[in-house]
């Protein structure tokens, strides 16, 4: 393998051409073991960034992709469509509220993103209020890396210094700050019912991750945020889009993040674990209300159309995917990863230089003084065995939901070392 090659030529997420931090080369991957070109296993504590929710190569998923590529890969969706398609909305439709109706498929999360902010001003326009225009947003939120996510993206963590001639000017109200388990204080949510008072005329939707704050911060926050969030929502004829592409398919412990607040969105955006993370793709639901708005004034349709929309091969695993989570107690695997993850991550609390540690379902996270240094962390995890990539101030893990409890117990073990060693070496 030419790894001076890539070294040279090839870009990497969220990294410099010059001087790049090292990447390691895989060979092969299968259940929660990730092989190195060298032979080293690693086990997986990434889930390749939420996604490979249960592991990799795995001979059903293989099975369902091997099976589709045999009748065909891809055929345009315009003027056709196909049953992996078909299938796999039913699904979709049948597991998230029911006034969930329609689905548009788009290629990866940032896109079903931007689809949901383009629904919603859309929706606005054709409701008669164009000068809904803007989008009301969280801090510390994530929503992907093209312009229109970006633009609500935590502006300082999203980078909007960078860009800010050509990025939408959102509002932002303060991150949630009531914890999962406290309820929300009318204190908690001012800030929020603040912006909506004084800019709703000009606001279209808000767009928040429910629950889990993921990679703007893994925040974890009251569902009775949401409940309040819902009602002024409503209160000021704003729709709600709920960005579900982190939390959806089990991840905190119910199939979707807002099944915690019983709370309904008038959109809601999924990708990442749809896959069970074998191919790029996402989705964007709406009701049965904001479509028809939409079809019934000018232009009459929803103007957007990826290339490779409802990609059949991605669709198929997406099915399978679906199939063989709800086919097993997949609540009771996330909820034992819970459990030992508690107890697992626990020690690091009483480390120097460690400032939080927080669980909530397959979702570990250790929250330091100080940023890490990337590179040493990353080698050092290698050394023990393990993947875990942290950002910034965050070492956390998210497994597949198939690790075993002695696994389970190498990667915290491997985080509280790291942990450990950290908060020596810097105090
Ligand atoms: C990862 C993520 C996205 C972006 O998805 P991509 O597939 O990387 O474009 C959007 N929203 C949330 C909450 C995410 O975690």
């Amino acid at each position: 393998m030419n790894l001076d090659f890539d070294r040279g030529h090839i870009w990497h997420p969220y990294t410099s051409m010059h001087d790049p931090l090292p990447v390691y080369p895989v060979k092969r991957a299968s259940g929660v073991r990730i092989e190195l070109e060298d032979g080293r296993q690693l086990i997986d504590g990434m889930s390749s960034w939420w996604a490979a929710i249960h592991g990799y190569n795995n001979p059903v998923l293989n099975e369902a992709v091997t099976c589709q590529l045999e009748k065909m890969s891809h055929v345009m969706f315009g003027g056709f469509t196909h049953e992996p398609a078909i299938q796999l909305a039913e699904k979709l439709v049948q597991m998230t509220p029911d006034a969930l109706q329609k689905v548009f498929f788009s290629d990866s999360g940032s896109v079903a993103v931007e689809v949901a902010v383009k629904m919603a001003l859309q929706y606005q326009q054709a409701a008669g209020h164009p000068e809904k225009h803007r989008l009301l947003s969280l801090r510390s939120g994530y929503h992907g890396d093209t312009f229109a996510a970006m633009s609500v993206c935590d502006p300082v963590t999203g980078m909007h210094s960078l860009f800010s001639k050509v990025l939408p000017q959102q509002i932002f109200a303060k991150a949630p700050r009531c914890g999962f388990h406290d309820s929300c204080s009318d204190d908690c949510i001012g800030d929020f019912r603040r912006q909506l008072e004084e800019h709703h005329q000009e606001i279209a939707a808000v767009i928040l991750e429910p629950v889990v704050q993921g990679a703007g911060g893994m925040r974890f926050y009251s569902p009775d945020y949401l409940r309040k969030a819902r009602e002024l929502c409503d209160c000021y004829g704003v729709l709600l889009i709920f960005d579900e592409i982190a939390t959806g398919f089990g991840r905190t412990g119910k199939m979707f993040a807002l099944e915690h607040a019983g709370v309904v969105p008038d959109i809601l955006c999924l990708g990442k674990a749809l896959t069970g993370g074998y191919m790029s793709l996402a989705v964007t639901l709406t009701t049965g209300k904001v479509a028809s708005v939409i079809s019934e004034a000018e232009p009459g349709v929803f103007m957007h159309g990826p290339t490779f929309m409802a990609n059949p091969l991605a669709c198929s695993v997406a099915v399978a995917s679906i199939d063989l989570l709800t086919g097993v107690d997949w609540r009771k695997s996330v909820l034992d990863i819970e459990k030992e993850l508690f107890s697992g991550l626990e020690p690091c609390r009483s480390f120097r230089g460690v400032v939080d540690v927080r669980v909530l379902g397959a979702i570990g996270v250790v929250e330091l003084e100080r940023p890490v240094d990337m590179a040493l962390v990353q080698k050092l995890f290698v050394e023990k065995g393990v993947w875990v990539r942290p950002f910034g101030k965050l070492v956390y893990l998210m497994p597949p939901y198939i690790i075993a409890r002695e696994e389970l117990g190498i990667l915290t073990g491997a985080v509280c070392d790291v942990a450990g060693s950290i908060a020596e070496r810097d105090f």
